[in-house]
């Protein structure tokens, strides 16, 4: 099993250290984790979730040192990442550059609207701010700069009930996946959050099914992820995640890092 998307307690709303995380997975039978904390910012926006730009050094010399600890285990490092175009530079030439990451992930917590920058868990009530959230999500997977998308489908926290609106949208995602050839994550997480209840019924925030199945319809590749925030969950609902990407036919992205 590998485990690709995996948090550490700088984010602060993660508990334990990458030597945890390693353990647990070896624990669990893991053979690749890759480490990708919430990303620093060189301006230290939106610094509620994430580590301050001058703790990227202590993480990655944690990242080391487990790397050291676990020479039978491979740890990659990483990070998860907002867009925005002030930050091209930063991930593409100090996170990949100076600081050699192995990979990112685009997270798309944030998406800007009407001037100002909504919260993808939180703000995605309506078809408009759906559509902005997607237009983003689709420029975000332009820069190049990312080796896969965190649940695309995260408009299934607040947007409740698929329509036409979340199956355009849904389609547009997919369709830049297949032309920029990025693979999208079927996302643990979301399995271990409390369910929703919905006029038609009772589901996970994410992954929300109907965007899976619409998936089949195009040439794309998923990942499956347990998106730990905890080192005990460093393998978790992968199984389940693979069990819907194998319900939808759908490919497993195969990493050469
Ligand atoms: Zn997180
Ligand atoms: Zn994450």
């Amino acid at each position: 099993m590998k485990n690709y998307h995996t948090h550490t307690y700088r984010c602060k709303h993660a508990t334990g250290e990458v030597v945890n995380y390693a353990n647990a997975a070896i624990k669990q039978g893991i053979t690749v984790l890759g480490i990708t904390d919430h990303t620093p910012l060189p301006d230290n926006r939106w610094l509620g979730i994430r580590m301050a730009i001058d703790e990227l050094p202590d993480y990655v010399n944690a990242i080391a040192q487990a790397q050291a600890k676990y020479p039978q285990l491979t740890i990659l490092i990483g990070a998860e990442c907002e867009y925005a175009t002030e930050y091209h530079s930063f991930y593409l030439e100090e996170l990949l550059g100076e600081w050699n990451f192995d990979y990112l992930i685009l997270g798309p917590h944030f998406f800007p609207y009407q001037g100002e920058w909504l919260a993808s868990h939180s703000d995605i009530l309506c078809k408009e701010t759906l559509k902005a959230y997607t237009n983003y999500l689709i420029q975000s997977m332009e820069s190049g700069l990312f080796a896969f998308v965190a649940h695309p489908d995260l408009f299934g926290i607040t947007y409740e009930e698929w329509d036409q609106h979340t199956e355009a949208c849904s389609r547009e995602i997919l369709q830049a996946a297949e032309t920029l050839n990025i693979p999208l994550e079927i996302n643990g997480y979301g399995l271990r959050k409390p369910y929703i209840h919905t006029k038609s019924g009772t589901r996970p925030m994410y992954p929300w099914l109907p965007f899976w199945e619409l998936a089949q319809d195009y040439d794309i590749e998923v990942i499956v992820n347990s998106d730990a925030h905890r080192p005990e969950d460093v393998g978790a609902n992968i199984d389940d995640g693979l069990a819907i990407a194998k319900q939808f036919n759908l490919k497993i992205a195969k990493f050469d890092f």
